[in-house]
């Protein structure tokens, strides 16, 4: 064997025992395998979180994970037994092994893992980043791209990750973060959805997602993609579920997987593409029942299980982490590994944010490992734009951290707007990554960490690229 970078190994999932956490130490595998039991032992507080790690955890950790609700969050907490179970997976937690590990640093976010101060939030970090509200074509219904769009069916989800894109929106209030709430009755917004869809022929890929749609019950969920598979012109309908993995029990319930074969059989001899989209980061994540539940999404018929993930420091940041998570997910899942997305510019999210420089190394380091179909394109959401290739990058000023990028189409907001082919768009590398000479400069841009602070807070506008002169 020749001596590589990485060393493949197949690795079988593992079902992490639920029981050397004190709070489960009774829970029966009957009971573990309920959604009911699942949803109704949600962790949603600081308390609840005590009462399933007890004293395996120091006072200090609880303290951190209150101070971070209560002056940075911008996700509640929300934790099923399942994701927590997928933290420090091989050994009974300690403070210590629980503040280094992967899962935690996402899905139950301390205050201090964030950077300090200011700097916690880039001076033109956004709530609704990627400006999704401003392209609604009809309340919830993205139409960003020529020829897709983004349904947000709810705003809930059965778990929250701290770095969560649509945080203006998905979620309760947090204590840093009061959330835009939907004014239309769900019934009502769906069917303006679908009344959009049926007049603009143009458009022939629907995302369903939310929130999640494992949220949703599931005749709710059934009626709206029925609608969707009475329109001609749509062509491919994903359905968005990280509770795939966070709640796997979900889709392995009997009306679920009943529900799936009937609207899979339909796309089938529709010639429609129904597949099912995931978000998994990690890959102890990926355990025995993740894996019974993909599969029997397959056996019910979709086209396919892919996972889009999100690049996270800590998290999934080195490649060998990247290939060891697309290694599960499709050797021990059958989900397809499809996209890593750049963490989102959102508020207090730098310390999970990587350089467009560090995902380009990550994109040419996982190359040649994967089978083609399954080598993940890693992508930057651009503001205005849409994804991009990180290669893709028009001009990149690695000093100051600021990449520029063109388009070749327009946004649903554009139909009017001559330039918008022809104008560069910002992204911003974390400032704590650029050298010395690029944090002076910014030091200098004379930001005003309050107001950075409020506009971070609160800003659903223009991503203030031209704030950069
Ligand atoms: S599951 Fe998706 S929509 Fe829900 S909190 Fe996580 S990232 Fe956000």
């Amino acid at each position: 064997m020749l001596e590589q970078p990485y060393e493949y190994v197949a690795r079988e999932p593992v079902e992490p025992d639920w029981r050397r956490l004190p709070g489960f130490a009774r829970v029966t595998e009957e009971e573990w395998r309920s959604a009911q039991w699942q949803r109704a032992h949600c962790v949603k507080s600081v308390r609840q979180l005590r009462g399933v790690y007890g004293d395996l955890l120091d006072g200090s950790f609880y303290a951190d994970a209150e101070a971070d609700q209560a002056g940075r969050a911008t996700m509640s907490l929300l934790l099923p037994p399942q994701m927590l179970n997928t933290m420090v997976p091989g050994e009974v937690p300690s403070t210590a092994t629980m503040l280094a590990d992967p899962v935690r640093r996402y899905m139950l976010p301390v205050t201090s893992d964030r950077l300090p101060g200011a700097a916690a939030s880039h001076p033109y970090a956004a709530r609704d980043s990627l400006h999704e509200h401003e392209m609604w074509a009809v309340e919830g219904l993205t139409h960003r791209y020529p020829t897709k769009v983004l349904a947000e069916l709810l705003s809930t989800c059965p778990q929250y990750c701290g770095h969560c894109t649509r945080m203006d929106l998905v979620g309760n209030s947090t204590p840093a973060v009061p959330k835009l709430k939907f004014e239309l009755k769900p019934v009502d917004r769906q069917a303006a959805m679908l009344t959009y869809l049926r007049a603009t022929p143009g458009v022939r890929d629907v995302v369903v997602s939310g929130g999640d749609v494992a949220n949703l019950p599931f005749k709710n969920l059934e009626a709206f993609v029925s609608g969707l598979l009475e329109i001609e012109s749509i062509r491919d309908i994903r359905l968005a579920s990280k509770a795939l993995m966070g709640l796997p029990q979900h889709w392995l319930q009997d009306d679920v997987v009943a529900g799936m074969t009937r609207l899979a059989t339909t796309a089938r001899e529709r010639g429609v593409s129904l597949a099912l989209h995931t978000h998994v980061n990690a890959a102890a994540q990926v355990t025995p029942l993740v894996a019974e539940a993909a599969r029997a999404m397959l056996a019910a018929g979709v086209r396919d299980v892919r996972n889009q993930g999100v690049l996270l420091r800590g998290v999934n940041a080195t490649a060998g982490q990247l290939l060891d998570l697309c290694f599960a997910l499709l050797d021990g899942a059958g989900i397809t590994p499809y996209y890593f997305y750049m963490c989102d510019m959102i508020p207090s999210a730098e310390h999970w944010r990587v350089s467009l420089a560090r995902a380009q190394t990550l994109q040419h380091d996982i190359m040649g490992y994967l089978p083609g179909f399954a080598t993940p394109r890693i992508v930057c959401d651009v503001p205005y734009v849409g994804k991009r290739w990180v290669h893709q990058v028009a001009e990149y000023d690695r000093e100051r951290g600021i990449s520029y990028w063109t388009k070749n189409y327009r946004t649903g907001i554009e139909r009017g707007d001559d330039a918008a082919l022809d104008r560069r768009y910002s992204y911003y590398d974390p400032i704590a990554t650029l050298p010395e000479s690029g944090r002076r400069w910014w030091g200098e841009r004379a930001v005003d960490p309050v107001a950075a602070e409020v506009a971070a807070a609160s800003s659903r506008t223009a991503s203030a690229a031209d704030l950069v002169g």
